[in-house]
């Protein structure tokens, strides 16, 4: 399966997990066993077993997570079921405190889906409440609508990927340029 990690940020990664673009939808979470493989690929966790339900939650915490995003780009305000189920998810998240000859250590349970979704709602929280807002953008393709977290130094990236938009965009003001030169 061909996942995009280009987010900088898991949470943005699984909303990647599903192009809106005009000319159809496609979602890389087909099945249960393409989320068992996301969670693998995201290095995340190893060989989560998967129930329709779990396939289920994870979009209703994706579209959630994408209208939430949608928003901040328009400047309005979120929704607050959208905001509830956030919370409600990220709630769920259980951290272990584990001891090794008392070097203590706090880790967050990986084990189901269901804390997968908890750890990733907790980042879409924390990612939110960052202060770094304008940091979370829509790539500049207006034919394309992933996200991706700017980290870059002069918060200039345009692209979701240089491969994919970047290139096109490239591509296009070369042939533009070619043609302006022979008339
Ligand atoms: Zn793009």
């Amino acid at each position: 399966m061909n996942f995009h990690f280009f987010g900088n940020n898991k949470a943005i990664d699984l909303v990647n997990t599903e192009s809106a673009a005009a000319s159809g939808t496609t979602d890389l979470l087909a099945s249960q066993e393409a989320l068992s493989d996301w969670f693998e690929e995201a290095g995340i966790a190893c060989g989560i077993q998967c129930s329709d339900k779990d396939l289920e939650e994870t979009r209703e915490l994706r579209s959630a997570m994408r209208r939430i995003f949608d928003r901040v780009q328009e400047s309005k305000s979120a929704a607050p079921g959208d905001l509830d189920l956030l919370n409600r998810r990220s709630n769920e998240m259980v951290r272990l405190l584990s001891a090794a000859n008392n070097n203590f250590k706090i880790s967050v349970r990986l084990n189901s889906s269901t804390d997968i979704l908890a750890m990733l709602a907790s980042q879409c929280c924390e990612l939110l409440a960052s202060n770094r807002l304008g940091s979370i953008r829509k790539c500049a393709s207006t034919k394309c609508t992933y996200y991706f977290f700017d980290t870059s130094k002069n918060q200039q990236r345009q692209w979701c990927s240089m491969e994919t938009c970047g290139n096109r965009h490239k591509m296009r003001k070369h042939y533009d340029r070619s043609r302006g030169d022979s008339s």
